[in-house]
């Protein structure tokens, strides 16, 4: 693990970075209030430092945001602590829904909208925030920026075009509403706290819809913008989900991607742990909604989560991971509606020892495109031609499996981008398509990739063919398959409709369930502990 010393002594290590001795508190010349103020900062800055970044459900209405105002202040008395927020339940997909509905001129359903979000947030100001004051500062900030969203769209509607950069000043409009409401909350209960739109601190690429940070100067800025406040015991509260370009223009990190500006922040201030707060008690066998009877993992390694995430675990957004792998930061998945369980610690090495097989999860939102006929088999680096046409169109490759013939390959790309992939693909093979070399580029959307993952496979023989028997004893037909050399994830293309059956089959045989109980109850090292709180009726509204 990596002990809040360790970051700590890294931070310090940090130019313009001054980490100051308890034992030269007082100087002569210091009254006892001065002193006091200046041992308290310092007994702050000994503190480690904890992202923490709550989901959607977390904040969904004034009570989640209620439980999530306590959790902060708990953990605030140990650590200087970070909060990430995305925007309140259903909130962003009620925004893109506006956008898309103005480009086609809808304007009554898109002011509909519009409504619904003030409506839901105004309810939740006037339950949290009892100073009229400060109720009427967060009104009207919401309003104005609801007033902007209004407008956005409107543009969007006149020209009756919806531009990626439109989409994302729309859509990162529920951050930007959420920040300022859940910091006002924390001020409420005696939590200084200060609300801070990402666009100040994470500076990304000019990828709308799913920009990359660019480290460094993120780094800078969030050294330069959240540490003065850390060291004065002020809980920055930051809008998930959004970023901007060097020239500050607005962009999103992708949907779900909350999670990853929790890690982009928790590497930037090379913070001791980053916890993502969500609805489920951690990472779970599988997907609770598909699998009844699945439990939570207790531990599992970077590149365990991060295939899971990739393979559509949805509690993890699939880039999650990519920011904390080089400082070897820990991540935990804690359950905002049960805080006193202690969730799944994700670590750069996991379980030593744990079973071979830890989880089965699926994802259902692609298709599968083959290229080929055997005339393919003249063609000349159909392969490196063909991932250079993915990259081009930024689609994420999920599985790719080749016969040794070379005339017959196929890759699975997520739905979203496989009408502009299988554009680049007729383009970049138009000359071979006329002259029947490459006899054909089809699509097919009806299937889904069930992914095995657990680092002990390595070595272990049989796991795959356990998976297929059990596919098998169900009539699942396997349509391809493939596995890296790492042996710690291998994936098989089923029909979408048997998906359920297949996640249920592969669960069973490999006993998740039962497996997991035995080491659930303790992760190999101790965890934060938060007080029970009241159970609340959240919903998954929105999901
Ligand atoms: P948040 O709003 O907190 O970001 P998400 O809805 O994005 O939460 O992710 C949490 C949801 O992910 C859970 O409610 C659960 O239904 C779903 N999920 C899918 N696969 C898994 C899994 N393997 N483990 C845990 N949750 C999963
Ligand atoms: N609000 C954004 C979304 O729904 C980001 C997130 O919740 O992580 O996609
Ligand atoms: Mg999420």
């Amino acid at each position: 693990m990596t002990t809040p010393m360790n970051n700590r002594s890294l931070r310090a290590g940090l130019p313009g970075r001054h980490f100051p001795q308890h034992h030269s508190v007082q100087t002569p010349a210091q009254s006892p209030v001065q002193a006091t103020v200046q041992a308290e900062m310092h007994r702050n800055l000994d503190k480690p430092v904890c992202v923490m970044k709550f989901g959607g459900t977390s904040v969904g209405d004034a009570s989640c945001i209620a439980r999530v105002v306590e959790i902060i202040r708990a953990a605030s008395q140990e650590s200087q602590v970070v909060v990430v927020v995305s925007a309140m339940s259903g909130v962003t997909n009620q925004l893109v829904a506006a956008a898309t509905q103005s480009e086609q001129g809808q304007h009554a359903s898109v002011a509909t909208i519009f409504d619904r979000i003030r409506e839901q947030h105004e309810k939740a100001i006037k339950i949290l925030i009892h100073s009229a004051s400060e109720r009427d500062r967060i009104d009207s900030k919401m309003k104005k920026l609801l007033e902007d969203g209004e407008r956005f769209c409107q543009g969007t509607s006149m020209l009756r075009e919806l531009t990626l950069r439109s989409r994302d000043a729309i859509s990162g409009l529920g951050e930007r509403l959420s920040a300022p409401l859940v910091a006002a909350a924390l001020a409420e209960r005696g939590v200084p706290s200060e609300a801070i739109e990402a666009t100040e601190l994470v500076v990304t690429d000019s990828c709308h819809g799913g920009a990359e940070p660019l480290m460094d100067q993120t780094g800078e800025r969030c050294e330069a913008r959240l540490r003065p406040l850390l060291d004065q015991n002020v809980v920055p509260v930051v809008t998930g989900f959004i970023g901007a370009t060097e020239e500050g223009v607005l962009t999103t990190l992708g949907r779900g991607g909350s999670d990853y500006s929790a890690t982009i922040l928790g590497a930037a201030l090379q913070a001791d742990e980053v916890i993502i707060w969500t609805d489920v008690d951690g990472l779970q066998t599988s997907d609770p909604r598909l699998v009844e009877g699945g439990c939570t993992i207790p531990e599992l390694s970077y590149r365990e989560a991060s295939d899971l995430a990739y393979f559509g675990a949805k509690v993890l957004h699939p880039k999650t991971l990519r920011a904390v792998m080089q400082c070897g930061i820990p991540l935990w998945i804690r359950n905002t509606f049960t805080p006193e369980r202690p969730g799944t610690r994700i670590t750069p090495a996991g379980q030593p020892g744990a079973g071979a097989v830890k989880a089965v999860t699926a994802i259902h939102d692609v298709v599968l495109i083959n290229i080929g006929g055997p005339g393919m088999v003249g063609v000349q680096d159909v392969l490196g031609r063909t991932l250079r046409t993915t990259a081009a169109v930024r689609a994420d490759v999920l599985l790719i499996s080749q016969s040794s013939s070379q005339n017959d390959l196929c890759l699975v790309i997520p739905t979203a981008v496989a009408k502009i992939t299988v554009e680049a693909l007729h383009h970049e093979f138009a000359h071979e398509l006329p002259h029947e070399k490459a006899e054909h580029i089809t699509v097919d959307p009806t299937v889904a990739i069930i992914a095995v993952v657990g680092q002990h496979m390595r070595g272990v023989a049989g796991a795959v063919g356990r998976a297929c028997s059990a596919l098998d004893r169900e009539n699942v037909s396997i349509v391809a398959i493939a596995q890296g050399s790492t042996e710690c994830t291998f994936s098989m293309v089923v029909p979408k409709g048997e998906m359920k059956a297949a996640l249920v089959s592969i669960h069973r045989e490999f006993q998740l369930g039962n497996a997991s109980k035995g080491s659930v109850a303790e992760p190999a090292t101790p965890y934060p502990c938060y007080q029970t709180l009241p159970t609340s009726n959240h919903t998954e509204q929105g999901k």
